[in-house]
């Protein structure tokens, strides 16, 4: 075994050599991590940071239950699907029972991507449709269908001769009721374009924070208008909880809630298993009914006995320490802490978000300034070397992201709006470009 070496530069070089190009690290100088603990990362230099980012590691990094749950079952018994056992159904009836009654079938993969690849096979059977509808900077997985479904891979990726792409729900205006309008007028205009070519839309599919395209949650409810219009086409809505399930939102377990919408499908993943591997999706029976008629259903490690002790770990630490509406109270706070820099940084723009999903855009006050983008990614290198972690999202990168564990704590939101308060008072980040 190796021991974690000082050696960034010699890793780098090696990394490159075994992994080939494809990969990207986070950072300027980037960090080399060895132990996670709550919502603390270490270096090997001993030095710890304030882990803001990491919405995998819901309930903590290395959270004692799920440590414990994952090793109990790893040395009892670890199968697969094509044996009876009670995990899986203890879990996928707790997983059931945060969701919409319709919602009535639960089903396991082993990423996100793959719960969205399987819910777009789904959602193409029952509707006989091919059409695919995103928000234009989207990003839902790594299968070759969804990746061309994920226009914030690059601008050279191509989109999927089946996928139609909407602007993202940005307020526009003073009037919150035009998002929605706006939206679904977006969503028309995309029915319309696959309509031209033959296609109807099997589904509207939507990370329900709209994360990549920048963190859009308000006004509640701006979905609704859009998914009407998607439904009367004959399409699905497919909503991506991904990044926004679990009691992120605070105020609900689901992203979906707050648009007073039932999902037709739901995709999870991330957080599901702190970090294990699990992942899945939820279903309307009459949905699914299709799909099984024309195939059966098998994931090697997707609901293996392992992945759903995790799993079922994860809802009994975020149901015993509160964590849902921990991320209410400490993101409410969080989002006062930090809408308040805008009076002494003129440089801070909207912060949006809800519950422990907060994004905050950052904005070009003057022409000396640098552009958004370019100043987001300094201060993120910035609190970086200031021992706070966190990134930025959007189609120009300069709206910082802010997605911690959910055990956040009040002096974890000082800490963060506080490191925050002094990168942006350094004179060096506001040079110009
Ligand atoms: N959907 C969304 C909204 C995501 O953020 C991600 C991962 N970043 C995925 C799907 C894909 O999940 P995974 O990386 O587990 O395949």
């Amino acid at each position: 075994m190796h021991s974690p070496t000082n050696d960034t530069t010699a890793l780098q070089a090696r990394r490159a050599r075994l992994l080939g190009p494809a990969y990207r690290l986070f950072y300027e100088e980037p960090l080399h991590l060895v132990r996670g603990e709550g919502v603390w990362l270490h270096d090997t230099q001993g030095k710890r940071y304030l882990d803001a980012y990491n919405n995998v590691a819901s309930v903590g990094h290395a959270h004692p239950h799920v440590v414990e749950a994952i090793a109990r079952q790893a040395r009892t018994l670890n199968t697969h699907t094509r044996y009876l056992h009670e995990g899986i159904l203890d879990y996928a009836e707790r997983l059931l029972s945060h969701m919409p009654p319709a919602l009535g079938h639960a089903m396991f993969t082993c990423s996100g991507s793959e719960a969205n690849d399987l819910a777009l096979r789904i959602a193409r059977a029952h509707t006989g449709a091919q059409g695919l509808i995103i928000t234009r900077y989207a990003y839902h997985g790594v299968t070759a269908p969804l990746a061309e479904a994920s226009p914030s891979l690059g601008a050279l990726m191509r989109l999927g001769h089946t996928v139609r792409t909407v602007p993202a729900p940005q307020p526009v205006g003073q009037d919150p009721a035009e998002v929605g309008r706006r939206f679904a007028h977006g969503v028309r205009e995309a029915i319309a374009e696959l309509a031209a070519v033959g296609m109807r839309p099997a589904a509207l599919l939507v990370d329900t924070v709209f994360s990549s395209d920048g963190v859009f949650t308000a006004p509640a409810g701006f979905l609704q208008e859009a998914v009407q219009a998607v439904r009367e086409a004959g399409g699905l809505l497919i909503a991506d909880e991904v990044q926004s399930g679990f009691g992120r939102t605070g105020e609900a377990f689901w992203g979906f809630e707050r648009h007073g919408l039932v999902p037709d499908i739901v995709t999870l993943g991330k957080p599901m298993g702190n970090g294990h591997p699990v992942a899945g999706l939820a279903v309307q029976p009459g949905v699914l009914a299709a799909f099984a008629a024309t195939c059966r259903y098998f994931n090697t490690f997707g609901g293996n006995p392992v992945s759903m002790a995790a799993a079922s770990a994860v809802l009994d630490v975020i149901e015993r320490e509160g964590l849902q509406a921990n991320a209410q109270v400490v993101g409410t706070y969080l989002h006062g802490r930090l809408a308040a820099l805008r009076q002494r940084h003129p440089q801070v723009g909207e912060v949006r978000g809800a519950g422990l999903f907060v994004g905050l855009a950052l904005v070009q006050p003057d022409a000396a300034g640098p552009p958004p983008g370019q100043l987001a990614a300094r201060v993120v290198n910035a609190l970086r070397q200031r021992g706070v972690l966190l990134s930025a999202t959007g189609p120009a990168a300069d709206t910082l992201k802010i997605r911690p564990p959910l055990v956040f704590q009040r002096e974890h939101a000082d800490l963060l709006a506080d490191t925050l308060d002094e990168v942006l008072a350094d004179p060096a980040l506001h040079r110009p470009a």
